[in-house]
């Protein structure tokens, strides 16, 4: 299947913002990476964010729309957080909500209602509910998006939303709340990665939190991988630790290249 993401506006949008300056594009944009991570590792989803991932330039809704248009999803995300109040902080407003262009694009009401309500699982904000808004996306009539809904996280204008919508925790939260109502929805299954194990790539020195987080990442992917030694009870929280993948020939090349990018130029393959 076939997904858009529009994490809202872009650091350069005037207005869209916190009362102390905090961009909502910088909010959306975080949990957008999470999700589409996240999405990749399922069998066939191919995804495509319509913003400027540096978020520099501000594509005007027009081109946003051609890209979704052209890219031809079956379900097209905007991602936002909502504002309300006089300006400065604004206690009143808060809360989640999702919305759907029309009641009675019955694909929309049920990908929006599950997200709606994981999010207020996940969340434990209030639950404004699913609402209906005619001119809310971007995209014109004739965008050929199967399903498309608008997420309000929270309110950016609400101090207590704001600030944990800045955590990483709240960021993952929300993200796999996201993911869980569309796996749910599209019946998706977890790629399987099926190896021989022939060979291994070996990062000899990295910190024991930097082999941990490779693990978790390694993992996720799919990859048989390990910290040496296993436990901190038996290391030092600074003091290096190999990390290692065992996998086949090609796999073992594409992740000898991922962790030389991220800058582990020690990193060593050989044959298992
Ligand atoms: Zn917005």
């Amino acid at each position: 299947m076939k997904i858009t993401h529009n994490p809202g506006h872009s650091l350069t949008t005037p207005g869209k913002e916190s009362p102390d300056g905090y961009k909502e594009w910088s909010y959306t944009n975080e949990i957008v990476k999470l999700v589409i991570a996240e999405l990749d590792t399922y069998e066939g989803v191919q995804q495509k964010r319509i913003d400027d991932p540096t978020g520099r330039a501000d594509y005007p809704p027009a081109v946003r729309a051609n890209l979704v248009n052209s890219f031809a999803p079956d379900l097209h995300i905007d991602h936002h957080m909502n504002a309300g109040g006089p300006g400065g902080w604004y206690e009143a407003g808060h809360g989640i909500e999702t919305f759907v262009e029309s009641f009675a694009q019955k694909t929309s009401v049920a990908i929006g209602e599950k997200v709606q309500n994981n999010l207020v699982k996940a969340l434990e904000f209030r639950n404004r509910g699913l609402k209906e808004n005619r001119f809310l996306v971007m995209l014109n009539s004739t965008d050929n998006a199967k399903a498309r809904i608008l997420i309000e996280y929270a309110f950016m204008t609400n101090k207590n939303e704001a600030m944990k919508m800045r955590t990483v925790d709240y960021q993952q939260k929300a993200a796999k709340a996201v993911v869980e109502a569309i796996v749910a929805h599209y019946g998706l299954t977890k790629k399987v990665v099926k190896v021989m194990y022939t060979d291994k790539v070996t990062v000899p020195n990295t910190a024991f939190w930097q082999a941990s987080s490779l693990v978790q990442e390694y993992q996720k992917k799919g990859f048989k991988c390990y910290a040496l030694p296993k436990s901190l009870k038996d290391q030092e929280p600074n003091d290096p630790a190999p990390f290692v993948v065992e996998t086949d020939f090609a796999h073992a090349s594409i992740v000898l290249m991922e962790l030389k990018k991220k800058g582990y130029s020690l990193a060593v393959w050989e044959s298992l």
